[in-house]
């Protein structure tokens, strides 16, 4: 049978694309493309496992032969799932709505079907001689994964497993749920603009709007997800800070209908026990052995490692601001409510940094070529070229040609503005990865949200904008300069707490006075940063770090100390030990400041009990430690230079999944990572080791 019959010939996914680099025929792709194709594509992708699986290959073939089955599913979704993020209409939400079970099913299907389960297991246990380094990882993933999604067990334990995944799947859902309504009813009511004292007539407005909606008078301040709330920096008035504060750390923990205690002491119950099930000594263990980190000693290590400094630097910090809070004829001490607040003055006193005023020398056009392309240039010897001649998925899109030494191979997809069917937040992702297997090429883009200016207007980017763009394209240059052979290793296929390096690595160049010089100038008069702002920005970007430090290390611990628990532990808990399960693990581990409250607290930390960063909040700062001691050798040895690119090309970025990350990072550097490189960067005084 061919699988791929009842696939009419003119979907666009029936054959692979003619077009350079395989970019997708986005011209001819219709909404009602998809379906069929990914009919059709699952169809086929069962069909070409039977055949792979009857064929009894050897041991490299059967692993190629897995690795490059599902083509036609795979072209279909790589362009739904970029669609679905960048230009979704209510027609493609209800093709993602009818199919993304079906698919995440499909996937589970192949991925733990017996068959291929036991020919993994057979060859692990007995790996044939012949098989290069990268089948042998291959070979070493598919079995990890395998085990860690309870493939190997027995039938009474599979049984278990999909209670247990059953059940945290309902209840992780039910604590957003109670999140969110118990974040709506603590929105903070306040009858008097005075009360406001301090906040931009625009934000005032919006405050009054909130109330309208919901039928009040005066202004209402809705709560964001972390503990800090950003009008704290604004508030004059001391009593309408403390009142948003204390609304915002009461949120899932005041008990009532909204009271997510005993549900997050279930949760972790529940990891605790599917950990054990599986092997580990408890949920953590579970999740890091999966990350670079490996075992989670190294993760708290690390952690506390960091601790003593921040603590020090958060206490200098908070002298610095209790005098500011005097000045102004307030009583000491200060409070975690006035924190932003006289953070945000004195900001502005000490280093007069106005980023707004800065606009004008962040024009977008010259950002990406003289910046960003620039100093890809100089570090890896790439250009780009327009090619304004090939389909895109939206208006403003742009495609260029990526060229190395060895002439073109691949292409980068540009779209910077928002529009009303993308989602939010700034990303890279592909179409198409590089793989030696499937001899295809990298088809990247980058999505960011600026605002489209007026017609025949330049765009002015902010500062965090700039960055936010250096930092999408550090993900680009890893899934560009990829070079590996089998796809899911390609590029930013690497583990949670990895794959943030390349990106941060990149970002840091954004801000280099060398780069900084060629693209920041004026978009009329081309004259370049006024005197002192560039370094004015510098400092105030380590400004604060004690602060920002400490209170992510707080939750990232708290976050390790809940799912550090074995299975048995939380038997007979109670909703109000929380607390003080809560106090003594951040008293535990030095990190409890009064004034510094953790950047989440248990009862509203969404990423750990909603979200997929269970045992994993620690990885930003562990993928920091690696980008700042990078960014140091690229400082040893002369910085900005084409050699020093091309080691980090070979060494790291083109290795991708298919090579344990932190051997890369050791051939890359030498040595393993050192913290000082970090606490130099974020201004954090002592060493700390
Ligand atoms: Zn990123």
């Amino acid at each position: 049978m061919d699988p791929r019959a009842g696939l009419p010939a003119d979907n666009p996914f029936a054959a692979p694309s003619d077009l350079p680099f395989g970019l997708p025929p986005f011209d001819r792709v219709r909404t009602g493309h998809f379906a069929p194709a990914f009919d059709a594509g699952m169809a086929a992708h069962r069909a070409e496992l039977d055949e792979l699986l009857a064929a009894e290959l050897p041991a490299a073939a059967f692993l190629d032969a897995l690795e490059s089955s599902g083509r036609l599913l795979a072209r279909a979704e790589a362009v739904f799932w970029n669609l679905t993020g960048t230009d979704a209409d209510d027609a493609l939400r209800a093709v993602q709505e009818e199919y993304a079970p079906e698919l995440a099913a499909h996937h589970d299907a192949v991925r733990l079907d017996p068959r291929v389960v036991a020919r993994v297991r057979a060859l692990h246990e007995d790996p044939p001689a012949d098989l290069d380094a990268e089948a042998r990882r291959l070979l070493e993933r598919l079995h990890s994964d395998a085990a860690r999604s309870g493939a190997l067990l027995d039938e009474a334990g599979a049984r278990r497993l999909r209670e247990l995944n059953a059940e945290l799947s309902a209840l992780t859902t039910r604590f957003d749920v109670e999140l969110l309504a118990d974040t709506n009813d603590l929105a903070v009511h306040f009858e008097r603009a005075e009360e406001l004292e301090g906040l931009a007539p625009a934000d005032l407005a919006r405050a009054a709007e909130a109330a309208r909606a919901r039928g009040r008078d005066g202004y209402v301040i809705a709560l964001v997800l972390p503990t800090g709330q950003p009008v704290l920096e604004a508030l004059r008035r001391r009593t309408s800070r403390e009142r948003v504060h204390r609304a915002s750390i009461a949120r899932g923990g005041r008990g009532g209908e909204h009271d997510t205690r005993a549900l997050l002491q279930r949760i972790a119950a529940l990891r605790a026990e599917r950990a054990r099930l599986l092997g580990f000594a408890d949920h953590a263990s579970w999740v890091v052995a999966d990350e670079t980190a490996g075992d989670v000693e190294a993760v708290v290590g690390m952690l506390r490692r960091l601790a003593p400094a921040a603590v020090a630097n958060a206490r200098s910090e908070e002298a610095e601001l209790t005098e500011l809070l005097v000045t102004d004829g307030e009583a000491p001490p200060l409070r975690a409510w006035d924190w932003s607040y006289c953070a945000g003055r004195l900001l502005r006193e000490r280093f007069a940094v106005d980023t707004e005023a800065l606009r004008p020398w962040f024009e977008l056009e010259r950002v990406l070529v003289d910046g960003v392309f620039a100093t890809a240039s100089a570090l890896y010897g790439l250009s780009f070229t327009e090619r304004a001649d090939l389909p895109v998925y939206a208006d403003g899109v742009r495609v260029f040609e990526v060229a190395g030494p060895g002439g073109p191979f691949g292409l980068y997809l540009f779209d910077p503005y928002a529009r009303e069917s993308k989602r939010g937040g700034a990303w890279m992702s592909s179409f198409s990865d590089r793989s030696g297997l499937l001899g295809t090429a990298p088809v990247v883009v980058n999505c960011l949200n600026v605002a489209r200016p007026a017609p025949g207007e330049a765009t002015l980017l902010t500062v965090d904008e700039v960055e936010t763009l250096f930092h999408e394209f550090g993900h680009t240059l890893h899934g560009l300069l990829s070079d590996v052979h089998y796809p899911r290793f390609s590029g930013t296929n690497v583990p949670r707490d990895f794959v943030e390096f390349p990106s941060q690595v990149n970002e840091f160049w954004g801000f280099e006075p060398e780069v900084l010089q060629r693209y920041a100038r004026h978009h009329v008069t081309g004259e370049p940063l006024p005197d002192g702002a560039a370094q004015g920005l510098r400092a105030a970007r380590a400004h604060g770090q004690g602060f920002a430090t400490l209170e992510y290390l707080a939750a990232a611990l708290l976050d390790l100390a809940w799912h550090r628990l074995p299975a048995g532990a939380l038997d007979g808990a109670r909703p109000e030990d929380v607390e003080r399960f809560e106090a003594e693990a951040l008293a535990e581990a030095g990190v409890a400041l009064e004034a510094v409250p953790p950047r989440y607290r248990s009862t509203y930390f969404h990423h750990v009990f909603g979200g997929g960063y269970a045992a994993a909040y620690y990885s930003y700062v562990w993928s920091e430690v690696l980008d700042a001691d990078a960014v140091e050798w690229f400082a040893e040895n002369g910085g900005l230079r084409r050699e020093n690119g091309e080691h980090f090309r070979r060494t790291l970025l083109s290795r991708g999944g298919s090579v344990d990350p932190l051997q890369a990072y050791r051939d890359f550097r030498g040595r393993d990572a050192a913290i000082e490189p970090l606490l130099r960067r974020r201004g954090l005084q002592g060493a700390g080791a």
